[in-house]
């Protein structure tokens, strides 16, 4: 795969037929088969809670073993890498929604043998950061799982109702501080089995407190269903 993004989004809009990623002749899909073969899947072994990739077959990461998050299981596709990470921006930053079957095929695959949930909860923007982007992309990516494996989505149930600082350049601490209290659900949780929908999961802060807020609020179990982990060492 040679590639240059900007290229590949001018390539994109210009002529679409051709692969996002390298621009090679593509009839249907958004990305050429090489392509979509060589995107990082999350492989084994990973931490059963977090689904943080670990370096030997331990059941948990040494993050979930001191402090076990509320949320109890995670299932990821991708791990968060190049060139799977440029594809998220453009679907999420970008309006590059026809990538959203490519990355979110790879994740309804290992949903077939889980545990149903009653609902779905997305990862809830904060009002004004949703004002900015215009589309929440993890409601989009919750209705496109729900579409498919026939589950309703909780899309009002929760909200972030504290505008938080920019994550990025956080210590995992700072993370966890900065998400306390940050969000609310209402009681319509209540003696649910939730499966919370996000696309990328860093530190795993923010789903920690949504899923505390879940519990909270009288969920009675909460597991996260995401695209894409990051490697430990982006954490
Ligand atoms: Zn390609
Ligand atoms: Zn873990």
């Amino acid at each position: 795969m040679s590639l240059n993004f900007t290229n590949s989004l001018f390539f994109r809009q210009k002529w679409p037929q051709q692969c996002f990623l390298c621009a090679a002749a593509c009839r249907h899909d958004p990305l050429c088969v090489a392509c979509q073969q060589e995107l990082p899947r999350l492989t084994a072994p990973i931490c059963a809670v977090c689904a943080t990739p670990l370096a030997d077959n331990a059941a948990l990461c040494g993050a979930c073993l001191r402090h076990p998050p509320a949320f109890t299981h995670t299932v990821a596709a991708w791990q968060y890498a190049w060139p799977l990470d440029r594809l998220i921006h453009a679907f999420k930053f970008h309006h590059q929604f026809s990538l959203l079957p490519v990355l979110a095929k790879p994740l309804l695959d290992r949903l077939r043998d889980q545990p149903a949930p009653d609902v779905l909860v997305p990862m809830p923007l904060h009002a004004q950061r949703l004002r900015q982007r215009g589309y929440n992309q993890a409601l989009l990516l919750a209705q496109y799982l729900s579409r498919q494996m026939n589950l309703p989505v909780l899309k009002t149930a929760c909200q972030r109702t504290r505008h938080t600082t920019e994550q990025t350049g956080l210590s995992r601490s700072e993370r966890a501080n900065n998400l306390r209290h940050a969000f609310i659900c209402a009681a319509t949780v209540r003696d649910r089995r939730i499966a919370l929908v996000d696309d990328v999961m860093t530190s795993g802060s923010s789903a920690h407190w949504l899923a505390q807020a879940l519990r909270d609020a009288g969920a009675s179990s909460v597991n996260c269903w995401i695209l894409a982990r990051t490697p430990p060492n982006d954490a």
